[in-house]
C-alpha cells in the first residue's frame, strides 16, 4: 500500500513549478489530487499527469485571493471526493521593487494572493477537516519570509505573516487533528526564478552550502513527508528547504 494511499489532496498553484510537482508526488504516494490554479489550461493538464499515476485528479480554477472562489474549492473537492485530507497552499506570486518606489497595488496583490489567499483556503479546509476531526496543512512560505530580501519587501512580508498564520492556525486546530506547518524554500528553480538577472541568480548560488539550485521535487518530498503519518507529531514548524542557505 502507497504512503498516501485514498486520501484527498488540494494543492493550489499547481499548474505549474513546485505546485505540480507537489501534485505529482502526492499522486505517486496514492492520494487523489484537486489540481487547481487561475491557469485553468495547464492545471488540467496536471491533472491528466496525476491520472496517469492510477488515482483521480481534477482541475478546478480558483483565484485562492477570492473568498467566494476559495470557499467553492473546497465545497466542490468535498462534493466531489466526500472529504479533504490535505491542504497545500502553494499559490504566490511575486511582484519585486525598492520599498520606497513600491506601488500600492504591487504592495497589495501580493498581500492579497500570498498571505489573503493561504488565509481563505486555510478557513474553508478547517472547516469540513474539523468535522472529520482530521486533517494536513502545509503553507508554503520561503525563507525569504524569515530573513528579509531587499527589493522584496512586499513578498518578505507576506511569507513572514504565513509564518505567523501557520503558527496560530496549529494551535487552534491541533485539538481537531489537524496540523499546519509552513515550508520555507529557498532558491529553487522555477518560472518564478527563471527571469531572474543571471548576476543575481550567481549571488545565490554563492550562497547555498550545498552548491546548487533547489528543485521543485525537493520541496514536493517535504510536504509528502509533513502530511504522511510520519510528521503525525509536528506541527505549527517551519521547515526549510534551503540547501543551508539560511542557517
Ligand atoms: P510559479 O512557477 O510562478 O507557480 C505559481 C503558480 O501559482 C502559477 O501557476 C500561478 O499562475 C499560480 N497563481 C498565481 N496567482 C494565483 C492565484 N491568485 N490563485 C491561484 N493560483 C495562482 O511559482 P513557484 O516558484 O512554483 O512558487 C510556488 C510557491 O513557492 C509560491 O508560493 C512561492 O512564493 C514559493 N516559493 C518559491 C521559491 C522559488 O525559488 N521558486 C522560493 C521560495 C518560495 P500565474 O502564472 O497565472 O501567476
Amino acid at each position: 500500500m502507497r504512503k498516501l494511499e485514498g486520501k484527498v489532496a488540494v494543492v493550489t498553484g499547481a499548474a505549474r513549478g513546485i505546485g505540480k510537482a507537489i501534485a505529482l508526488h502526492l499522486a505517486e504516494l496514492g492520494c487523489h489530487v484537486v489540481v487547481s490554479d487561475v491557469l485553468l489550461e495547464e492545471a488540467q493538464s496536471t491533472a491528466e499527469e496525476v491520472q496517469a499515476k492510477g488515482v483521480r485528479g481534477v482541475a478546478i480554477r480558483a483565484d485562492v485571493s477570492n473568498p467566494q472562489e476559495a470557499d467553492n474549492l473546497v465545497e466542490q473537492t468535498v462534493a466531489q471526493f466526500g472529504r479533504i485530507d490535505i491542504l497545500v497552499n502553494n499559490a504566490g506570486i511575486t511582484r519585486d521593487g525598492l520599498l520606497v518606489r513600491m506601488k500600492d497595488e504591487d504592495w497589495q496583490k501580493v498581500i492579497d494572493v500570498n498571505l489573503r489567499g493561504t488565509f481563505n483556503c486555510l478557513r474553508a479546509a478547517a472547516r469540513p477537516m474539523m468535522r472529520q476531526r482530521f486533517g494536513r496543512i502545509v503553507n508554503i512560505s520561503s525563507v525569504v519570509g524569515l530573513m528579509g530580501n531587499a527589493g522584496q519587501a512586499n513578498y518578505a512580508a507576506s511569507k513572514a505573516g504565513v509564518i505567523g498564520l501557520t503558527k496560530s492556525a496549529a494551535k487552534e486546530l491541533a485539538s481537531r487533528g489537524i496540523t499546519v506547518n509552513a515550508v520555507a524554500p529557498g532558491f529553487i528553480e522555477t518560472e518564478m526564478t527563471r527571469s531572474l538577472p543571471e548576476e543575481v541568480k550567481k549571488s545565490y548560488l554563492q550562497a547555498i552550502p550545498l552548491g546548487r539550485p533547489g528543485l521543485p521535487e525537493d520541496v514536493a518530498r517535504v510536504v509528502a513527508f509533513l502530511v504522511s503519518d510520519d510528521a503525525s507529531y509536528i506541527t505549527g514548524q517551519v521547515i526549510q528547504v534551503d540547501g543551508g542557505m539560511l542557517m
